[in-house]
């Protein structure tokens, strides 16, 4: 395609889209070419801000190609590929190594390695499930998992996300799943420790339903994403791990989002208190230079499949490939070099500064978050009243997408949950680019205001 030309979407068929939108009666296709910082550009030469990391994964924006390209070619040139299935290679071995180092699940941490976050997330399962039958508790076949959560959709995956309508056409559950309550606040009276503590005491419930000696392991992000951003009140990673140990069942922290720097740490669960058994990563792992996913799983989960004849009884062809795991060390090293994490940690007040100025504008209800991974909630009145569904076709579909891009401006509208707007700038950027995110998020918003006839002047508290 050469620039200028009209993007076609030709054969491709595109992820979670309508896929017949698109064309020369249709949406024009967003089709990007370059990336330069925190900066896209489109086949017509067009400049974005990528406010969203390209779905949560660029962490290190675009300027990195040279330092990537040359650790992939040197392993292509020397390897270009070798299984983990009971082979390995040395990049597979001292990426593993690494992340044991930064895992939260304490030391001694092993490292399955994917490609994704749905592989992360079904195999954390099947580790799961390995480690009740090795400790002769076969009856632990069900999991818990929260509303609106997204884990994947590949059906085990999608088996414990919590969206129906991704569910529905696709048969019974691959693992029974219960769903709980997320940590969802705006429009909840009670205040933080109250809400907590009815939170746990649901998921102790639920845990009672299902019987505990059949629950084998619970799913949570640190934040949820779908939802928006929905930070946990004070204390519910403490209590939902102590909960689960009490019970004897794993808890699992999807981190596919909240891992590798999002919320300024190496593991989001960590700035929550949180003590999981297994945590599942993909997207930034590898800073999105090639596809990689991780399950990282404590050493006391682990410990069965040590045993003699003891078989992992998963595997998949390209987990752990050794041009993506050399991409992901230099990856977690250029964190270090670059000194990402503290970059997050020091501009993150002044994004939530930023961010809860959106309050002011009669279309948001709230804004909520951490680190660099933000939602500004979409109310339709004063009272905080929710979009239908007409009032969210013509918003979130009709209006925001192509409005943003007219901003130059990369961000997400999403109703999985209610209706937000959701930005995970790349963490490299600094603080006059966090405020072109924002600025362009405060016109579009400002104009949408006005699209849906929303007037009013207050907003609500920041949360986080
Ligand atoms: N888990 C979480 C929390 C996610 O956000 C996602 C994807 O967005 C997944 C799992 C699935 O990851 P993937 O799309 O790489 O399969």
């Amino acid at each position: 395609m050469e620039l200028g030309q009209a993007p076609d979407q030709g054969s491709l068929l595109l992820h979670f889209a309508r896929n017949g939108d698109f064309g020369p009666e249709g949406s024009e296709l967003l089709v990007l070419e370059r990336g330069e910082g925190p900066y896209v550009f489109d086949t017509r030469g067009r400049r974005y801000i990528d406010g969203l990391s390209s779905l949560f994964c660029c962490q290190l924006g675009y300027s990195y190609g040279a330092e990537f390209a040359k650790v992939a070619a040197a392993q292509l040139e020397r390897l270009a590929f070798n299984t983990n299935w009971a082979t390995a290679t040395p990049p597979a071995i001292e990426l593993a190594n690494r992340l044991s180092e930064l895992a939260p699940t304490g030391p001694g941490t092993k490292v399955f390695l994917t490609n994704g976050g749905s592989e992360s997330v079904e195999a954390a399962w099947k580790l799961a499930r390995q480690f009740h039958l090795a400790n002769g508790e076969p009856r632990r076949t069900v999991a818990i998992a929260r509303d609106v959560a997204y884990h994947g959709v590949t059906l085990g995956a999608l088996a414990l996300t919590g969206v129906e309508r991704f569910k529905d056409p696709f048969g019974p559950p691959a693992i029974p799943t219960r769903h709980v309550a997320n940590t969802s606040s705006f429009r909840d009276e009670r205040g933080e420790d109250e809400l907590c503590e009815a939170l746990i005491a649901e998921l102790e419930k639920a845990i009672e339903a299902a019987g505990p000696e059949n629950v084998a392991a619970i799913f949570a992000e640190p934040v949820q994403n779908a939802g928006g951003c929905l930070v946990p009140p004070r204390g519910y990673w403490p209590r939902l791990s102590e909960l689960a140990r009490r019970h004897g069942i794993l808890l699992v922290a999807d981190e596919v989002i909240t891992g590798i720097g999002r919320l300024g740490h190496w593991f989001g669960v960590s700035r929550y208190g949180g003590e999981p058994d297994i945590v599942t990563s993909a997207k930034g792992l590898t800073a999105a230079q090639a596809p990689m996913g991780a399950v990282l799983v404590s050493e006391r989960v682990a410990e069965p499949l040590y045993r003699e004849r003891a078989t992992l009884l998963h595997g998949i062809t390209f987990g752990g490939h050794p041009v993506a795991a050399a991409i992901a060390l230099r990856n977690l090293e250029l964190f270090e070099s670059e000194g990402v994490l503290e970059n997050v940690l020091a501009l993150e007040p002044h994004l939530r500064a930023r961010m809860e100025e959106l309050t002011a504008l009669p279309i948001v209800g709230d804004v909520r978050g951490a680190g660099f991974f933000w939602a500004a909630e979409l109310v339709r009145d004063e009272e905080n009243g929710r979009f239908d569904a007409d009032e969210r076709e013509r918003l979130l579909r009709g209006f925001l997408p192509g409005r943003l891009l007219e901003a130059g401006l990369i961000a997400r509208a999403d109703d999985r949950g209610d209706s937000v707007v959701q930005i995970a700038p790349p963490l490299i950027c600094d603080r006059t680019q966090l405020d072109e995110v924002v600025d362009a998020l405060a016109a579009v918003l400002a104009d949408a205001s006005e699209f849906m006839g929303i007037g009013r002047s207050a907003g609500s508290a920041v949360r986080a």
